[in-house]
């Protein structure tokens, strides 16, 4: 009735209520659609991160996303992947907010992951070249804007490799290209932005490290002369060989890491910023009082316009790596599926209000998959249904 499963012509609107499907009696549980499907994700799924996301940003684009349509005149739609063999909306707009959207973040990343794989096995293949892996960190503390610290990183890595010697031990080492990438996390010493940047050398190097404490001390300088405090001798710089590279860049951006298990990760591990956004739910004070909340509102800000991974000039095209932007890759989901349903305003409306956008995209999937005549997708509509009317009703009641 507000969704047509596996029926892409006819799109009703939600007419006359329904009265023969009784609410469920446990007080609008919606028990009974999940049993069925995956297992729940360990953390707060994607959809309901999103939420918290437009909650925090009122006016960021990413409260459009996956909620407007693309074209007015038609009503949203749920396709099905079947490679994938997952569900997902479409004529809805994707923000490709990297920062600030964990649902486009998983495309992009994935999609940025995979060209440097790409490129960083051609470069080995193609031109028997090596990688070393270079990680820049500096010393701070809880009261520094992330702002600032990112602009003295910044800074700080620009004298780093204009340095004469810096450029001298790089000619040694055959260092040809540069990807840099950067990660953020914030602990009990507040924002931590460090850079992991992969030196694409015309051979494999053996006797790098030799050049690391030299290549450490001019690190030392450069975060002074940019305005930051020093790093210590040993954290402040490292430099590893191509199999840390490689780990680094099968492991780069994956939602373990980005996400995982920031109980586990302790004192020194950090919260990555969804980590921030998730605790945002409930925002309690967090180190120094810190509220989970604006430090995520703060990052959205400062991270605005910001690349992931900065690639030397050239060597995409050298490695045939087709440049692609944030919302190409937020779009590649689109591709090989089949529509299997329409929903109407009504209906989107209320898994909207409810939370419940990624609970019908598995409902739907279900009903496919299954075909067992039983459509859970339907079912969960005219929960959400007489659960909105029962609302209205207490609240005129109220
Ligand atoms: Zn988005």
């Amino acid at each position: 009735m507000y969704a047509n499963t596996q029926n892409t012509q006819a799109t009703a609107e939600r007419g006359v209520p329904r009265t023969h499907i009784a609410p469920s009696v446990d007080g609008g549980s919606l028990g009974i659609y999940t049993k069925s499907l995956v297992a729940p994700p360990k953390r707060v799924h994607d959809f309901i991160l999103q939420d918290q996301s437009c909650k925090l940003l009122p006016k960021h684009r990413v409260c459009n996303c996956l909620k407007k349509r693309i074209d007015k005149n038609k009503n949203r739609t749920v396709k099905y992947n079947v490679d994938r063999k997952k569900s997902h909306w479409s004529n809805v707009q994707r923000c490709a907010s990297l920062w600030v959207c964990p649902v486009c973040a998983k495309p992009i990343t994935e999609g940025r992951r995979t060209e440097l794989s790409i490129g960083l096995e051609r470069w080995k293949k193609e031109f028997l070249g090596g990688c070393l892996l270079l990680t820049l960190t500096f010393s701070h503390s809880i009261d520094m804007p992330l702002a600032v610290t990112q602009l003295g990183l910044r800074k700080a890595y620009q004298y780093f490799v204009g340095h004469r010697q810096v450029k001298k031990i790089f000619e040694f080492l055959g260092v040809q290209h540069k990807i840099k990438g950067q990660e953020i996390t914030w602990g009990e010493n507040g924002w931590h932005p460090h850079n992991h940047i992969l030196l694409f050398t015309q051979h494999a190097v053996h006797g790098f490290a030799s050049y690391r404490d030299q290549l450490a001390r001019i690190w030392m300088d450069s975060c002074i002369k940019a305005g930051l405090r020093s790093p210590s001798m040993k954290h402040g710089l490292d430099i590893q060989d191509g199999s840390h590279a490689d780990k680094y860049v099968a492991k780069w951006g994956l939602p373990e890491e980005m996400s995982k298990g920031h109980m586990k990760k302790g004192k020194n591990g950090g919260y990555t910023p969804f980590d921030l956004l998730e605790l945002s739910i409930e925002d309690k004070p967090l180190y120094g009082g810190k509220l989970p909340s604006k430090l995520f509102q703060e990052y959205a800000i400062v991270m605005k316009g910001q690349r992931q991974l900065v690639w030397g000039r050239g060597l995409k095209a050298l490695l045939r790596v087709t440049e692609k932007t944030d919302e190409e890759l937020a779009q590649e989901t689109e591709k090989n599926a089949i529509e299997l349903t329409s929903v109407a305003n009504y209906g989107f409306t209320l898994l909207t209000i409810f939370q419940k956008r990624h609970v019908f995209l598995d409902c739907v999937a279900r009903d496919y998959e299954k075909k067992d005549g039983f459509s859970s997708a339907n079912a969960l509509l005219d929960e959400l249904h007489f659960k909105y009317l029962e609302l209205q009703q207490s609240k005129q009641l109220e």
